[in-house]
């Protein structure tokens, strides 16, 4: 049953589907936005080997994983690395200290976006720079835009003290910018989503900080219900998972959101 569900979502199609709703977001953005061109990152998590192969096979080379164990097995499966020899691998997920060495080890990492705290930012650049000591890893400071106390990220009015421990002191990451998972189920009518406006403030006060080029600033914000607002307000790294995948059951203990 569960096999026959899954073989009916036509990945390909999905990927192609989300980048043309993302590409027509992205002409409505307002012409003051100097935010980068937004790229897709493919949220597998609990999904198989054989769909991330579909999707690589229809041009999609980023994609998210929110759980370290769940990554290392996808990023060290000999199907995936014949035929996606560049895949780049987005940890999304909340880690924690006891997971960092085997995160580390996973082949083609591209980024961590949920850097929280400064005690993980200089775990992350002490084990990095013993792996790959001329070559920086890039990280997002994930930002806790919407206040919530079971939500991981550091206050808004840090981001400025971290970005700038990161930069001074931990050569071996590249603060790249910013990410936000935000409140379920904004109402639009309302008006701008929240938690996308508050991470756009912290992106400003980044690049006025450092004196930094919009676009160089990465912000990370939009997931399948969201995401073409998220593009349109100038999110340059959308995360969408259930509408290229399919439904995913919520485990247990509602860590899988
Ligand atoms: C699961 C997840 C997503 C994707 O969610 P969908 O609603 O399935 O698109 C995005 N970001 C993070 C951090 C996630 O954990």
């Amino acid at each position: 049953m569960i096999n026959r569900i899954m073989e009916s979502v036509d990945v390909k199609l999905g990927i192609k589907h989300i980048l043309e709703r993302v590409e027509q977001s992205y002409l409505k953005r307002s012409p003051g936005n100097r935010c980068a061109k937004p790229t897709l990152v493919a949220v597998s998590k609990t999904k198989p080997i054989e769909m991330i192969i579909d999707a690589y096979s229809a041009g999609q080379r980023h994609f998210g994983e929110n759980y370290v164990k769940e990554l290392w097995d996808k990023s060290t499966n000999e199907l995936i690395n014949v035929k996606c020899p560049e895949i780049r691998w987005h940890f999304i997920g909340h880690l924690q200290s006891s997971s960092v060495n085997k995160l580390l080890k996973v082949p083609r990492l591209e980024m961590i976006e949920t850097v929280d705290s400064l005690k993980l930012a200089n775990e992350l650049n002490k084990k990095w720079g013993n792996i790959s000591p001329s070559k920086p890893l890039k990280i997002l400071v994930q930002v806790n835009t919407s206040q919530e106390d079971a939500k991981s990220g550091v206050e808004p009015n840090t981001v400025v003290d971290l970005y700038r421990h990161i930069t001074e002191n931990c050569k071996h990451l590249i603060p790249d910018g910013v990410m936000t998972i935000g409140k379920f189920g904004h109402d639009y009518s309302t008006g701008p989503n929240p938690d996308f406006v508050c991470l756009l403030e912290c992106h400003k006060n980044i690049c006025d900080t450092f004196n930094l080029s919009p676009e160089n600033v990465q912000i990370s914000m939009g997931m399948s219900d969201d995401f073409e607002q998220a593009v349109e307000m100038g999110s340059t790294i959308v995360r969408v998972g259930s509408s290229i995948f399919g439904y995913r059951p919520k485990k247990i203990d509602g860590a899988n959101v």
